[in-house]
């Protein structure tokens, strides 16, 4: 016999896509995992409630940097295991794009762990650089620097390498290789021991990733040397005589990676380019594999767009096995694998909980007595009150359509004035006991039609989550990205309600209305009923990759507040809490200067004292109450705070 606990559990799919990282204890908690032993274990409830006393309410971001450590050492542990069992002579290095999550909680946090295996940082900007430069890295480790870089960012590259780093300019594009030329003969004339930075090209494959980010590969890329454009890279290097700066070969078919068999052909193409480089006598030893890596949101363990169809293992031993072939049969060495994993590193650290702060009504119900018809009342509503009362399992399609029909004849003629407003309000009732009743029937049958799933959102209940759907998770808006949904706490009581989520935007693509599952996605979400004496707390998990960093300001609502979670023997340790944005720091962030709106509606207050319809001591509680405001969070306080 499976408990209520086991059938939440399912329910959510959080064994399919938790990584093992997620669960429910007894209480009916949502707890997370520490990955280096598995019985210490924090229950987000007793965060939340514990941070809601220190005055941090919801929403709140919680950070449990274990969690991207177990993903670093599942990273590591892979390659290491894969190297071993191939018998691969080259090593594997990891360098995290900080352009995924470029918070310095987890730059530094990775750094903590990464280090331990000289794993670096991977640059996409000036100001990815500028900061990677003031952190302190392993001394093996690599700074990879990619995108479009101008003289500028190549001159603050060998700035870099100058005070030690490994620092590899990766060539998008011919004018970066002039530059790093102009400036290599310029330090070298300053001074001949300075280090320079090591020279990468990014090689346009043929072969493309699949999913999402399909375009990120291919001929038509928007990065990428082609063959022609590589061998004259190399062509101006041995004119130069600096053939020696010329270490590694990057490519990049696109994140989310959901088909292995992509990655594999594109592994192929580009081992074998490294080869023929490598033939030409060039010391070329960094084969960069770039990022990709997936993550299994949905835990389908598929291709779909959502997961993934390999595991870590399984794409480490692809990679190797490939290469060393390759390698192999062309006769070079095995070159040191270099990989930019940002999504599998960092998506799951980070956890965002909201509240529910009310439910919102759609559908019109009946209200208490039971509707009666009169023969005044015109033939529409009568014609809707016998579809209601003869619709059955058979003709529920054909009714509903019906329905549909007679709800626009409904509108129509009250337009034209040619119905009461009562008819109105009777036909409406009717039309959604229809509607009810069909979806009661439609959700019966074992495929349920796309137009009766769109009926299913339609109908359920509404739940107001106090978040911004554009400010911490956008990839849902942008590119219907899922993320799994869970409350943290009821899971072992059975959910009753089918619920989609508003968020509190006044945008109307500030929702979310698809859910993970494991054959499908979900319309709605099985969510328990409201109850106004307690909060309900919502957990949006492995959101700590892409969306911090791109969300945005949309109605200003600001960045949420955030605590960094440990945890330990006697469970968990709040370790640092960073108070999220306040409404100055909102109108700040588009140019508004606080003290000049305080001094403006000061004024305004003043003048109405003036003219006496203001008494002063209300004039001043208006100007303080006003000016208070400044300190105070963007979100909706949680009912009865
Ligand atoms: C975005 C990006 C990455 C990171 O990809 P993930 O899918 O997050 O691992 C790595 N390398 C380059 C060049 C990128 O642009």
């Amino acid at each position: 016999m499976s408990t209520v606990v086991d059938q939440t559990i399912e329910t959510y799919g959080i064994e399919n896509w938790g990584a093992d990282y997620f669960g429910v204890n007894r209480k009916g908690n949502l707890i997370v995992r520490a990955p280096e032993n598995d019985t210490l274990t924090a229950d987000l409830k007793e965060i939340v409630d514990d941070l809601s006393k220190r005055g941090i309410s919801s929403p709140v971001l919680l950070r449990f940097p274990q969690l991207l450590f177990g993903q670093i050492r599942k990273l590591q542990t892979a390659f290491r295991k894969s190297i071993k069992e191939f018998e691969y002579e080259g090593g594997h290095l990891c360098v995290f794009p900080m352009k995924v999550n470029s918070n310095r909680a987890v730059i530094e946090e990775y750094l903590r762990e990464g280090t331990r295996y000289n794993f670096g940082l991977e640059a996409g900007s000036k100001a990815e650089l500028y900061a990677a430069l003031g952190v302190d890295q392993a001394k093996d480790s690599l700074l990879v620097l990619n995108g479009f870089k101008d003289r500028d960012f190549i001159k603050l590259a060998f700035a870099g390498a100058a005070a030690g780093k490994n620092v590899v300019i990766v060539i998008e594009k011919m004018s970066e290789l002039d530059h790093t030329l102009d400036l290599a003969i310029e330090s070298q004339a300053n001074n001949p021991t300075t280090p320079l930075p090591m020279l990468g090209v990014r090689v346009k494959l043929y072969s493309k990733g699949s999913g999402k980010w399909e375009k990120s590969g291919g001929e038509a890329a928007k990065f990428g040397l082609t063959t022609t454009e590589i061998l004259e890279v190399i062509r101006r290097l041995q004119e130069a005589g600096r053939t020696d700066m010329l270490r590694l070969l990057h490519f990049h078919i696109g994140s989310q990676l959901t088909d292995i068999k992509r990655i594999k052909n594109a592994m192929k193409e580009a081992a074998r380019t490294y080869a023929k480089i490598h033939k030409m006598g060039i010391p070329i030893d960094y084969l960069d594999v770039g990022g990709g890596m997936a993550v299994d949101y949905d835990g389908s363990r598929t291709s779909f767009e959502s997961s993934a169809n390999y595991n870590a293992r399984e794409f480490a031993n692809d990679v190797i096995y490939v290469i060393k072939t390759i390698c192999d049969d062309e006769t070079v060495p095995h070159p040191t694998i270099i990989q930019e994993s940002g999504r599998f590193l960092s998506a799951y650290h980070a956890i965002l909980v909201t509240n529910i702060q009310d439910e919102i009504e759609t559908v019109v119900e009946h209200h208490d007595t039971e509707m009666s018809l009169s023969p005044d009342d015109p033939p529409i509503v009568h014609e809707l009150h016998d579809l209601r009362e003869t619709i059955n399992a058979k003709n529920y399609r054909e009714y509903y359509h019906d329905a549909l029909e007679n709800r626009d004849d409904l509108f129509s003629m009250f337009n034209l004035g040619l119905i009461s407003l009562e008819a109105k309000g009777k036909g409406e009732v009717l039309f959604w006991d229809i509607c009810e009743e069909a979806d009661k029937y439609a959700q019966l049958k074992k495929y349920v039609s796309e137009e009766f799933d769109d009926l299913r959102r339609l109908m359920c209940v509404k739940y107001l989550a106090n978040f911004s759907v554009f400010r911490s998770m956008p990839d849902n808006w942008a590119l219907e990205q899922l993320f799994p949904i869970v409350p943290i706490h009821k899971l072992n009581k059975k959910p009753t309600e089918y619920a989609t989520l508003c968020d509190i935007t006044c945008d109307s693509d500030g929702i979310v209305d698809k859910f993970v599952d494991l054959h499908d996605v979900k319309p709605v979400l099985e969510l328990h009923k409201l109850d106004k004496k307690e909060p309900y707390y919502l957990a949006m998990m492995l959101v700590g990759a892409y969306q911090e960093v791109m969300g945005n300001n949309h109605n200003l609502f600001g960045v949420p507040h955030e605590a960094h979670i440990f945890i330990g023997e006697d469970g968990y340790i709040i370790k640092k809490v960073i108070h999220g944005a306040t409404l100055g720091d909102a109108v700040n962030s588009v140019r508004f200067d606080t003290a000049q709106l305080h001094d403006t509606y000061r004024r305004a207050v003043l003048a109405r004292v003036k003219s006496g319809e203001l008494s002063s001591n209300e004039g001043s509680q208006l100007i303080e109450y006003y000016e208070d405001q400044v300190d105070s969070y963007t979100y909706l306080t949680p009912n009865g705070k």
